[in-house]
């Protein structure tokens, strides 16, 4: 079986809608294991650190205020291709029906969730997030 993970986060609009356990429900009922989960509220330097990957776009200082603008919740699953399929497209309006973004994505921006995107980046931001 893999031992391979992932970073999960539900974004601060998913949050303050009270939709976390729906959407780790999601997660559990298409065979994810979520290993670990904590909610934290993060500062922008945090975010900015986060998010560095993206510093060059025209989106990142909104971004970085957006993910730092409430709690959120940081999880480790166990799949990463599993994860972003259940996410669906960055834009909510370009998701496919079920996924997590069509249902709940408010925007392009507050796109309710984040999944990792390679094993590489997994590593380091589950080491960002739970590691000290
Ligand atoms: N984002 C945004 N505007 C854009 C593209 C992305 O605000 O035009 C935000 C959005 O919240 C997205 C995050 O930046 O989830 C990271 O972008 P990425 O392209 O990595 O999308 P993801 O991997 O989250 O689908
Ligand atoms: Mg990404």
């Amino acid at each position: 079986m893999s031992n391979e993970q992932t970073l999960s986060i539900v974004k601060p609009d998913a949050v303050e809608r009270n939709l976390v356990e729906d959407i780790k429900n999601i997660f559990i009922k298409n065979s994810l294991n979520i290993i670990d989960s904590k909610k934290i509220h993060i500062t922008k330097d945090e975010a900015s650190e986060f998010y560095k990957v993206h510093q060059s776009k025209p989106f990142y200082n909104d971004l970085c205020a957006y993910l730092s603008s409430g709690p959120i919740v940081v999880m480790i699953e166990n799949a990463i291709l599993a994860n972003r399929k259940l996410m669906g497209a960055t834009n909510p309006k370009e998701a496919e029906e079920n996924t997590i973004r069509k249902l709940y994505g408010i925007s392009i921006d507050k796109n309710s969730v984040h999944g990792s995107d390679s094993l590489e980046n997994a590593k380091k931001e589950i080491e960002f997030f739970f590691k000290n």
